[in-house]
């Protein structure tokens, strides 16, 4: 995967860009946009022990603000739940996750944990059912669902 995923979302007052050291270049065509259709925005690339620091920028923001999180798994992870406890909700944020992620898979069958890697199937390592890697994600559990495949 080249470039980014990010689609520009319009109606917004205000863009934060929000990205670790190696993340920045995914922000170019939103930064052009932004510049032309003069949106004001802030821009932050994160460095260890900034946490406090993000808390405050989020806190801070005005209603009709939108956020871009670009990183690894675990920053966007870190990053929203930030945001999150600023108030942002879902709505108001777009990651682009960078590298391979292996997918957390609960089996809809008997619950177990497994890795979902890049396959659309998957063979639950405790029951051996055959899964199907769905797209429904729980926050609660942090993990997508695996669906039985009806074949
Ligand atoms: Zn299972």
């Amino acid at each position: 995967m080249s470039g980014s995923s990010f689609k520009i979302v319009s109606g917004k007052r205000k863009f934060l860009f929000c990205t670790d050291s190696e993340g920045a270049g995914d922000f170019y065509d939103l930064l052009q946009r932004a510049l032309s259709e003069k949106i004001p925005f802030d821009f932050h690339i994160f460095t260890e022990g900034q946490e406090s620091m993000l808390k405050n920028w989020f806190s801070t923001q005005k209603m009709g603000t939108y956020l871009y999180i670009s990183g690894s798994a675990e920053f966007i992870k870190m990053v929203k739940e930030l945001a999150f406890g600023a108030g942002f909700s879902e709505q108001e944020i777009q990651t682009a996750m960078r590298g391979f992620l292996p997918k957390k898979l609960i089996c809809c069958t008997c619950h177990g944990e497994n890795e979902a890697g890049e396959n659309k199937f998957v063979i639950c390592r405790l029951c051996g059912q055959e899964l199907e890697v769905s797209d429904h994600y729980s926050r609660r559990l942090d993990a997508y669902l695996g669906y039985v495949t009806i074949k």
